[in-house]
């Protein structure tokens, strides 16, 4: 039995998906190992305690509130200080972190600071007699390596959306604790944060992507993505580097190796060849629906359902049967 450190996600004073998706995470490793407890720890600006109780849905039997006013940003180096000063304690047998932009560059920082291994950006794991098993994506896919981890705490990182938040209510006890370094005193610090996509739905929140490759011919067309996306109404719009790279859309928006990997319930390919590279990103999606008019292009290996077809056929009928379909109810 082992309890699990959580560390959740904050941005904007606003609890990230990932965040209960790591929470989702937690539970199940600490309910592997034996049933031990999952403690979240939750950092941000005066009031973000008030988040405790979404945390405590989804499993957390305790959350750990760290409120400071130089937590309004991410804050490396008094985050990493604080969590690792926790994990000291010997509480924990593990702490869990989201492999995002956020747990990429804090989790390594706290193993650093404890001298313990690393397991990142994991899609999956079991316990085998305390220790953990993890799925790690090697060579773009190609190969599923398993990391077993020793040592105590163990840290791992779960990909986004490798586990979809769960609910399991408990009546956390919500504990206040300081920063383990003056958080005002880092020599990093995020001054400015801007949102692409402004309103838009983040590509890692998203259950449903619509992807657009070069196959749409030129920028004005991704309008299809977006309808496509407006139909569903949950999605959000991602694209390959191919496409990020001729300046059509902004390079936030890229999936792939060198962009952002993503895990949703759907994914919808346009034009898109199946690049090694893409596939890296996107692979792991639940369900994946390619269209592109060339019937040996590589994407359609790893797709659920393939239209062979040209998007500008395809996607208009495509559109209008979701709505139509959504217009049923
Ligand atoms: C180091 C490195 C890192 C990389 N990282 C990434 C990454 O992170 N993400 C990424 O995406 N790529 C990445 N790439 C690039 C990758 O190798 C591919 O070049 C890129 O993914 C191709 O994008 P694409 O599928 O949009 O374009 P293309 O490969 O040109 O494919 C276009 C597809 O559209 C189809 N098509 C054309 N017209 C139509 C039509 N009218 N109707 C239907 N289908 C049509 C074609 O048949 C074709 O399959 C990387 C490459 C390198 C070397």
């Amino acid at each position: 039995m082992a309890n699990v450190l959580v560390f959740a996600e904050v941005r904007g004073g606003d609890l990230r998906k990932v965040a209960l998706e790591a929470v989702t995470a937690g539970r199940v490793l600490a309910d592997l190992s034996g049933g031990g407890s999952v403690h979240a720890l939750l950092a941000g600006d005066a009031g973000i305690g008030t988040k405790a109780a979404s945390l405590a849905q989804y499993g957390a039997d305790a959350v750990l509130v760290l409120e400071h006013a130089g937590f309004a940003q991410y804050n490396p180096e008094a985050l990493a200080a604080t969590v690792a000063q926790q994990l000291g304690s010997g509480t924990y047998g593990y702490a869990l972190f989201s492999a995002t932009a956020q747990g990429r560059d804090l989790s390594p920082r706290v193993a650093a600071k404890l001298g313990v291994g690393l397991a990142a950006d994991l899609t999956g794991f079991t316990v085998d007699g305390g220790t953990v098993l993890g799925q790690h994506f090697n060579m773009n896919g190609k190969v599923i390596a398993t990391l077993a981890l020793s040592g105590t705490p163990a840290l791992l990182s779960v990909r986004p959306a490798a586990f979809q938040p769960a609910e399991a209510p408990r009546t956390a006890a919500t504990t206040s604790i300081t920063s383990a370094a003056d958080p005002l005193a880092s020599r990093v610090k995020v001054v400015e944060l801007k949102q692409g996509n402004t309103g838009k739905l983040d590509l890692n929140d998203a259950p449903v992507i619509v992807a657009g490759g070069r196959g749409l011919k030129a920028p004005e067309n991704f309008k299809l993505c977006e309808d496509l996306a407006d139909a569903f109404g949950n999605a959000a719009v991602g694209a390959t580097r191919a496409v990020t790279d001729e300046g059509w859309r902004p390079h936030s928006d890229q999936i792939g190796q060198t962009g952002r990997n993503v895990s949703p319930n759907l994914y919808v390919a346009v034009g898109i060849s199946g690049a090694i590279q893409h596939l890296a990103g996107m692979r792991t999606s639940k369900t994946i629906v390619a269209i592109n008019k060339d019937k040996d292009a590589p994407i359609f290996k790893i797709a659920d359902y393939g239209i062979v077809g040209d998007v500008f056929e395809v996607m208009p009928a495509l559109i209008a049967a979701v709505k139509a379909a959504k217009a049923q109810g």
